[in-house]
Order: C-alpha cells, then sequence, then structure tokens
C-alpha cells in the first residue's frame, strides 16, 4: 500500500522507507507523489503539528499519509526550544548560532539541571476513520561544548552519556536509539498488526 510522507526532507523519507517497507507499505515522498504543499507549523505541540501537515496531505491526496514534527526540550528552558527547534535564534540563524543560543543560556548551570530529550511525533492518516499519533523520544543532558560532527541540528550538544554527544555516533547507531526511530517502531508495530 502506496503511503505518502508528508516531508521533502530525503533522510526522513529513506528512514520512514526502511522500517515500512518490510510490512508490505511504500512509501514515497511529497515529490514523487507529485504533491507541492507548504504547511504553517502554529500548533502547541510537536503532535498538533505533525496532525495539521497529515491532515493537509490527506486533504489532497485521500490516500495513507505519514507526517512527523520533532524538537528539542530542555527542561531547565522549561521545554524550550520545543515546537519552534528549527527557528531558535531567528528565521536565518544557523545550527551553529542556535546551539550557541542553548549553551549561554545554560552557562553555569549545573549537569544534574541540564535534562533534555528529542522528541519525535508522527501523526498517520489511513482513511476518514483511521489515524495513529505516537511519540518516540531520546533521554539525554545538554553538554558544555559542541563535540562530534555527525548528524544534525542540536547533535553536538545532546549528550547520550558522559562522553558521548549524537554527533560522535554513526547514523546506523544513531538510528537504533533516536526518537524518530522510536516513534517510527511504534508506528510500524501498529500498523504490521493492521488488515488493510
Ligand atoms: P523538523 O521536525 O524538521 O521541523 O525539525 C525541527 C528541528 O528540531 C530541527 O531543525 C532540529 O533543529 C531539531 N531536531 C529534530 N530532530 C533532531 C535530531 O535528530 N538531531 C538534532 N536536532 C534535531
Amino acid at each position: 500500500m502506496k503511503l505518502v510522507i508528508a516531508t521533502n526532507n530525503q533522510g526522513k523519507v529513506r528512514e520512514i522507507k526502511e522500517m515500512l517497507e518490510p510490512i508490505g507499505y511504500e512509501p514515497v515522498s511529497l515529490k514523487d507523489a507529485g504533491i507541492e504543499i507548504e504547511v504553517v507549523e502554529d500548533g502547541e505541540t510537536f503532535a498538533e503539528n505533525a496532525h495539521k501537515k497529515a491532515k493537509a496531505v490527506y486533504d489532497i491526496c485521500r490516500c495513507p499519509v505519514v507526517a512527523d514534527d520533532s524538537g528539542l526540550e530542555v527542561d531547565f528552558l522549561g521545554g524550550a526550544p520545543g515546537i519552534y527547534s528549527a527557528r531558535y535564534a531567528g528565521e536565518d540563524a544557523t545550527d551553529e548560532q542556535r546551539i550557541q543560543k542553548i549553551l549561554d543560556e545554560l552557562d553555569g548551570v549545573d549537569k544534574s539541571m541540564r535534562t533534555a530529550r528529542f522528541v519525535c511525533s508522527l501523526y498517520c492518516i489511513i482513511d476518514d476513520d483511521t489515524e495513529y499519533s505516537v511519540r518516540g523520544t531520546l533521554e539525554g543532558f545538554i553538554g558544555t561544548e559542541p563535540l562530534g560532527h555527525n548528524g544534525f541540528g542540536y547533535d553536538p550538544i545532546f549528550m547520550v552519556d558522559e562522553d558521548t554527544s549524537v554527533a560522535m555516533l554513526s547514523s546506523e547507531e544513531k538510528n537504533r536509539i533516536s526518537h524518530r526511530a522510536s516513534a517510527i517502531k511504534q508506528l510500524t508495530a501498529i500498523l504490521a498488526k493492521k488488515e488493510f
């Protein structure tokens, strides 16, 4: 069954493809489905934004759709940057500037209070009566300097243990533990049990 992935991010399409193809789905990107759409992410939660994107695409194709929204929550910052993760230091800021903003905000804060998580919400609409929402997380803490060169976004300051940032993991290692992988696994488990 064809499943449109409501993103133009090829990395996300590939991750979702790798997990859903073995159970009989054929994930296709928005581009491959011939859908051009810009959805304003103005929800108050990751789940609301994922739902909004999935619904907007479903309304066009009337076919099974999965959309995602993800970001970083830092406990000391009350959950910020949260849904604003992509534009935390302003619309045109770089990953380095977003990372520096968080390091500045946590300057002098003890390690025990630097806990954080990556969150990924996936929203899947199969038909008018069948919708699923799942949430995956990766728990860790914010380091005191950027470490490692792999991954993207906040990976260099997101520590999974004392000496290891996510940017020091290979993509295979990250894909085993990531918030996105966890959400995709949950959705895969739900869809694998369904007879459509
Ligand atoms: P979106 O889900 O593409 O809107 O991503 C939101 C933002 O959250 C990204 O631009 C990154 O800044 C951050 N983010 C989401 N997932 C990750 C991750 O796996 N590593 C690092 N940053 C991430």
